[in-house]
């Protein structure tokens, strides 16, 4: 069994969803993960917040604006007038659904099954093409397999148990359909895997089907060395371990969702980064193995907020920083750097939500300063076979980016460095020059 996902841009209309269907032919079972068309997750963020605003009318205009853009996906994709008919009452269902929340309140729960129509459609719109075109498959509805729980963790045994259930009812089907992103929460509502959730939902899959392969179809050739959305001359990685490829998509390479590789790499399945629109690009393979001994690549991670805790009488008693720990464990606050010396422990989180609880409750230990509007820079690659040398070219290449924390040695394959958002781009840049020029002229 492989897992195939498709992200935005390549069923980002009928032609490329008819691309779609060309690349997942042949009789090897298959579990295809779709996400929404590019641009409607953000149409429909974009209709949640107009409803949370009581902009009615506003909304009711983008939904109708959304539903227009649909109706001409449905006449661009099937030939059938009969196919067509049956796109456009779901479409008209679907569309209608969303309507009917501009009549009433609007709540974080409604907000969820607004958010969940995008792939939805997507599905079902995919699976009408396969059916006019005489391919046997099944839509799987993710929302009867995919949960998170009470920690909005995913439920792997209970996503197992309930996929191969979803499975067995079609012994003789190859070719599975389903939706990305979407799931059930611990109460059994509609939620979703947050943004880009896309390729998090196929690793599940794979992970609970015991999948040979995963492959994260996008609209990039594979994995490159730094963000290519910011800097010249990038280029893909051919192969990156597990543990690599996991601190680039939690440090910010878009290509994956930060939590798209554990699953994965739990059940020992490569991942590969594939080019909807190259096919025959090689992209790139993620798996246990390590190349060893290089710089690969480098992504950075914006919205982050440093805290720092000065105190006299703190570090080097123990006990000091488990207390401030479990400020953080309170708030379900994940932190991501650390860095301490004798008077001060500075340290970094990503959600802000409790932000002035937590400080007010480290308050207690000592004087705390919080900045937000700070970056995380990450390069990876395995150090420690390039022990004496990596360190210096990092921070030679980062002489004139003022560096507000440092973090090395927490794993082999990680360097990270904290700066002021303003300065990403310049730090980008300077590690491409620093790094890579060699390794990209050479490529
Ligand atoms: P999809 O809709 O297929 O999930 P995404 O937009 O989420 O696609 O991810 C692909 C995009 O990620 C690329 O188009 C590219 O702009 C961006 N990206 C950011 N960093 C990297 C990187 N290091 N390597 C490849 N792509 C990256
Ligand atoms: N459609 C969702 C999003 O835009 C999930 C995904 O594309 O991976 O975030
Ligand atoms: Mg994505």
């Amino acid at each position: 069994m492989k897992i195939l996902k498709f992200g935005g841009t390549s069923v980002g209309s009928a032609a490329r969803m008819k691309a779609v269907a060309a690349l997942i032919q042949g009789d090897e079972p298959k579990i295809v993960v779709l996400s929404a068309m590019s641009g409607t997750t953000n149409a429909l963020v974009q209709i949640s917040e107009l409803l949370y605003q009581h902009k009615n009318e506003e909304a009711k205009a983008q939904i109708d604006a959304l539903h227009h853009t649909y109706k001409q996906v449905a006449t661009d994709f099937y030939t059938s007038a009969e196919k067509q008919q049956q796109a456009n009452e779901l479409l008209n269902q679907h569309f209608d659904y969303l309507r009917a929340f501009t009549q009433d309140s609007f709540t974080t729960h409604e907000e969820r099954a607004v958010l969940a129509q995008g792939e939805l459609l997507s599905t079902a719109l995919f699976q009408f093409f396969l059916e006019e075109q005489g391919i046997n498959s099944v839509l799987l509805p993710a929302l009867n397999f995919m949960k998170i729980d009470e920690n909005e963790e995913p439920d792997t045994a209970y996503i197992a148990a309930n996929l191969k259930a979803e499975l067995a009812k079609y012994p003789e089907t190859k070719l599975f359909i389903t939706q990305g992103y979407i799931c059930r929460n611990a109460f059994g509502e509609v939620d979703n895997l947050k943004r880009g959730g896309s390729d998090y939902s196929a690793s599940l899959i794979g992970a609970a089907a015991d999948a040979d392969e995963i492959q994260i179809w996008t609209d990039i050739d594979g994995m490159h060395n730094n963000d290519p959305r910011i800097v010249k001359n990038t280029y893909p990685i051919a192969v990156l371990s597990f543990d690599e490829a996991a601190e680039l998509a939690y440090f910010g390479a878009k290509i994956l969702h930060p939590s798209s590789v554990q699953p994965a790499k739990q059940k020992n399945i490569p991942v590969r980064l594939l080019n909807t629109m190259q096919p025959e690009a090689k992209g790139t393979i993620i798996t246990a193995e390590s190349e060893g001994g290089k710089i690969k690549a480098v992504a950075a991670k914006d919205g982050i907020t440093a805290i720092k805790i000065k105190s006299g009488r703190m570090l080097l008693a123990y006990g000091f920083l488990r207390s401030v720990f479990e400020v953080f464990e309170r708030y379900k606050t994940p932190i991501d750097m650390i860095t301490t010396s004798e008077v001060a422990v500075s340290l970094t989180i990503d959600n802000a939500r409790f932000l002035n609880e937590i400080v007010h409750e480290l308050e207690a230990f000592g004087q705390v300063e919080a900045d937000q509007e700070q970056t995380i820079v990450c390069v990876v690659g395995d150090f420690m076979e390039e022990r004496s040398g990596a360190a210096l070219k990092v921070f030679e290449a980062l002489k004139d980016i003022p560096l507000r924390m440092i973090s090395y040695g927490g794993s082999k394959n990680n360097i990270s460095v904290l700066i002021n958002t303003p300065h990403k781009v310049d730090a980008l840049q300077k590690l491409n020059e620093g790094i890579f020029e060699h390794n990209a002229t050479n490529a």
